[in-house]
């Protein structure tokens, strides 16, 4: 097959990873890189032109979508699924994973345990939010953010108080969610391919860091899931409506709450903690499923 990995950096881990082991199973991988793609939006013959010339058509596209990129990232694949192309995620399920307040309300529909989360636009009941999900400890998060960055925990009501004031003057979105703090400061990243999930690690964030992020110091270990665990990440993996991304869980005393759906899985962290190789498990899934126009983007 003729398969792109949209992707801004060819030297990054995860899409040279990608490109090897699609080449290892004989397809023809190219690396686009994202924001040098332009579309031609015309009647009944969509196109990407790239370099100045049209891109031939490709049986899948591999979005590698960055959380700074994600408005021009998803016009783009959403271009390739009105050309038919199979995209492994979605425009649409991208979007709605990238924003963390959409995808817990999402997810709250559904039967996926989640933390208690709050979310406001003006501070004037900012004691009842914080009362709402507990009070203190309570973390504090961009909506915005990522790897760990704008992730804050606030011991006291007083200190929420004053943290969610500041953010709010900034004209910043902000979740406030109870602190699951008997997961210890590690987090569970499941990573989903398909309706499995194929490898799991547990994260523990750097000493005296509530953060599990590996960007944060975080160490990361091999564990085996349970298969409420299992459960919960694949579920939440279909109400995003993403084929492969990365799950993130914590251990929570009432069990498994997720945080976040990731759509563009880093491959580096979870290959060298868990020595599988996730490269060649999307490879298969796409040799499954990358069928012409098989794409939920319909416009709605
Ligand atoms: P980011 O998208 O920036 O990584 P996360 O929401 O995943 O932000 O939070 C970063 C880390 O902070 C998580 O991996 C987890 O270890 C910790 N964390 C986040 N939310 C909570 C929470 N409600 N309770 C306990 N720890 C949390
Ligand atoms: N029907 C909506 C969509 O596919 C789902 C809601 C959402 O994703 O926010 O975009």
């Amino acid at each position: 097959m003729k398969i792109a990995v949209l992707s801004r950096n060819e030297n990054l881990y995860s899409t040279r990873r990608l490109k090897e082991a699609g080449e290892a199973r004989g397809h023809e991988v190219d690396i686009i890189d994202t924001l040098h793609c332009y579309m031609d939006i015309t009647k009944s013959r969509p196109a990407v032109r790239y370099h100045g010339k049209e891109l031939p058509y490709y049986d899948a596209v591999i979005p590698r979508i960055g959380a700074s990129i994600t408005f021009y990232g998803t016009a783009v694949v959403r271009q390739f699924e009105m050309m038919g192309t199979f995209c492994v995620n979605e425009s649409v399920a991208i979007s709605r994973s990238r924003d963390k307040l959409r995808a817990l309300q999402l997810l709250s529909r559904k039967d996926v345990g989640l933390p208690r989360t709050g979310f406001a636009n003006k501070p004037d009941n900012i004691k009842d939010l914080i009362k709402n999900v507990g009070g203190a400890p309570v973390v504090i998060k961009l909506l915005e953010g990522t790897q760990g960055i704008g992730v804050v925990l606030a011991d006291t009501d007083k200190a929420a108080e004053s943290i969610i004031e500041a953010f709010m003057g900034l004209k910043a979105n902000i979740l406030v969610q109870e602190f699951i703090e008997e997961a210890s400061g590690a987090d569970i990243r499941c990573f989903v391919v398909g309706s499995k999930v194929v490898a799991a690690m547990k994260r523990q964030g750097a000493e005296g860091e509530f953060r599990s992020n590996l960007h944060r110091g975080g160490t990361a270990e091999l564990i085996r899931l349970t298969k409420e665990e299992r459960a919960t990440a694949v579920n939440a993996a279909k109400v995003m409506g993403l084929n492969i991304c990365g799950v993130d869980i914590l251990q929570s005393k009432n069990g498994p709450v997720v945080m976040e759906v990731n759509s563009s899985p880093g491959l580096e962290g979870i290959e060298v903690a868990t020595g599988k190789d996730i490269g060649d498990l999307i490879f298969e899934f796409i040799e499954a499923n990358a069928k012409p126009n098989n794409t939920k983007t319909k416009g709605k």
